[in-house]
């Protein structure tokens, strides 16, 4: 018996990628009756599914359990803590769905699997030849050295909570930065929860309420959204960081008000995407999330069959 063609299960629907013969949708844009889910943040894990299957609270990474008549396993995808790929196999056919991932090491979180199928389903988010992520320890001294030329103030860094919150702190102890980290009100549940599973950041104090003397000179993570309001302005003298890969981008940084761009991403760079379309072995390629066309005619010169997955309600800015 021939394998079925994976979009003869596997479907574009209004509410998102639907996965037939298990009746369940992944990480859909709007309520479902079944929901698997690929990780925490909002443009994939959305409110008020009925059933919702994830790392972290339901299922281990590795664990095989069935729904409906599709073979369901959650590999880890290397993004955030818990971000996972999903393994589908049906009737002799596999397929894995990305959601967000990268290659690069990242303290805090278990590292990117591949998984031979015979379709890859990957997001795109850095599609584009352009995007080459530098090491991420040399941003991190770049953020050291900003410090030491201007003692005086405080270093606000903008990055998102679940996810490069922690990576920004964790790189900073391996960097060897050893004072205490000042956190945003925003970023303290989060990090709270990666510290239940284990991770260790050092000293953190929350920012609020500290006198502005005892800032002078330190380094501060707050959402992105922060670091332009009234609350900075009240700091002493603060200079503009951000943590992300769309950093990469001048006039990103500049929309942003950010004196310090600090290009550290939690999505695989053009690099990382093409070495994974490779290593998995796929035959076939669906993207996804964001630069899709590039990536598809890299696809094809690799002599893969590929075509952009168009999935309603999907935009990241949590790169
Ligand atoms: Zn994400
Ligand atoms: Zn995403």
């Amino acid at each position: 018996m021939t394998a079925p063609r994976p979009e003869s299960w596997i479907r574009v629907t209004p509410a998102g990628l639907h996965v037939e013969p298990g009746g369940f949708h992944i990480d859909p844009n709007r309520m479902v009756e079944r929901a698997v889910i690929t990780h925490g943040h909002a443009d994939h894990a959305r409110p008020g599914n009925f059933h919702v299957l994830a790392t972290l609270q339901a299922v281990r990474y590795g664990e095989t359990l069935r729904i409906g008549e599709v073979e369901v396993r959650l590999v880890p995808a290397g993004h955030v803590l818990g971000s996972a790929q999903i393994v589908l196999d049906w009737r002799g056919c596999r397929v894995v769905v990305s959601g967000d991932y990268k290659r690069r090491p990242d303290p805090t979180c278990a590292p990117f699997e591949p998984v031979r199928c015979d379709l890859f389903i990957t997001e795109a988010t850095f599609g584009l030849p352009v995007f080459r992520h530098p090491p991420d320890g040399h941003e991190i001294d770049k953020l050291l050295h900003s410090r030491s030329l201007f003692p005086e103030r405080v270093h606000l860094v903008g990055a998102y909570s679940l996810g490069k919150c922690q990576r920004v702190l964790a790189l900073l102890r391996r960097q060897g930065y050893d004072a205490p980290i000042y956190l945003h009100g925003a970023h303290l549940a989060m990090t709270e929860l990666y510290q239940r599973f284990g991770l260790d950041f050092g000293e953190l104090r929350p920012a609020l309420g500290r006198p502005k003397k005892e800032l002078e000179g330190q380094i501060l993570l707050a959402p992105p959204g922060a670091t332009g309001d009234g609350w900075a302005a009240k700091l002493p003298d603060p200079l503009v960081a951000m943590a992300s890969g769309w950093m990469r981008v001048k006039q990103r940084a500049k929309q942003f008000g950010v004196e310090l761009p600090l290009v550290i991403s939690d999505h695989a760079d053009w690099d990382e995407l093409c070495q994974t379309m490779r290593e998995v072995e796929a035959p076939e390629i669906w993207v996804t999330h964001g630069n899709e066309e590039a990536l598809i005619r890299q696809a094809e010169l690799y002599g893969l069959r590929a075509r952009a997955l168009s999935l309603v309600g999907f935009e990241d800015d949590e790169a």
